[in-house]
């Protein structure tokens, strides 16, 4: 059986770059997409080096050119795409949506932060969709968060609200709702679809206070990425428990 390839976004660092050594360990051709090619190129060689089939390819997901041009390398060289992890995210710097907001600033964070965790995924896999429906097991990561669900954060006691982060969060409930519909929208196919929350890993965004280790961090996307046909699909999960929308 030929070897499954896998498209990994902003995997130069953190969990990206976890998941792409995980996944390279089991015998998947990883592309390893980042949008600094110095940086890009440093962590795949530094897979390569651990004797795994990874190449780099230079992708800023909130730049359609990138876009393209990831979709025409990928179908010239493999023609069809197995896995697809939109791993890139942002978390931007707020003042919060208080009392003392700064509408402008706000706004610029809430539009920043939707286009890259939210837009440019819809972009990028709506761009790569054609070669996964060429897979005949079709895999679909959203880096989703816990901070996404809205039903923890209805309940006015909510432990996880934070008024600072509301564009992070707000673009992770936008990317939960696109997971369901577009679940909704392949269940004819072999795709599968899912939201993944990593957990609270050690990251530069997770910050040294998180309790999880980045190897931990990196196993709800692997085993989603890797969940056989009786797999789920349109769910919300962590390590392999679903989560509340
Ligand atoms: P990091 O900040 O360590 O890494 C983020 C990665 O995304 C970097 O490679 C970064 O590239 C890349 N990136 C950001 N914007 C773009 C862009 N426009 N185009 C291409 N790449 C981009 O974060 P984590 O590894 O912690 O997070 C990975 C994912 O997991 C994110 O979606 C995050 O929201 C999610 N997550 C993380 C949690 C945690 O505790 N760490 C918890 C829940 C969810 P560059 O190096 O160039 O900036």
């Amino acid at each position: 059986m030929s070897k499954k390839i896998a498209l990994v976004t902003g995997a130069n660092k953190g969990i990206g770059f976890e998941t792409a050594r995980q996944l390279a360990k089991e015998g998947v051709i990883v592309i390893a997409a980042a949008r600094n090619e110095a940086k890009g190129k440093a962590a795949t060689a530094a897979l390569q080096q651990q004797g795994f089939d990874v190449e780099f390819l230079q992708l800023d997901v909130d730049n359609a050119a990138d876009i393209q041009r990831a979709y025409d390398y990928i179908d010239q060289k493999y023609g069809r795409l197995d896995i697809l992890i939109n791993n890139a995210g942002v978390q931007l710097e707020s003042n919060g949506w208080g009392e003392n907001t700064a509408p402008k600033i706000e706004d610029q964070v809430l539009r920043e932060t939707l286009d890259t965790n939210f837009f440019s995924v819809v972009q990028l896999t709506n761009t790569l969709l054609p070669l996964l429906k060429k897979s005949n097991a079709g895999r679909i990561v959203n880096l989703s968060s816990i901070l996404g669900s809205l039903n923890l954060h209805a309940n006015p006691a909510s432990p996880i609200y934070d008024s600072k982060l509301f564009a992070y969060n707000t673009s992770k409930t936008a990317l939960n709702a696109y997971t369901i519909h577009l679940a909704h929208a392949l269940k004819a196919t072999n795709i599968k679809v899912n939201a993944a929350h990593p957990g609270w890993v050690k990251t530069d965004m997770g910050t040294d206070a998180a309790p999880m280790n980045v190897a931990d961090g990196a196993k709800t996307s692997v085993q989603l990425a890797l969940t056989g046909e009786d797999g789920p699909s349109g769910k919300y999960i962590h390590l392999g428990e679903e989560l509340p929308w």
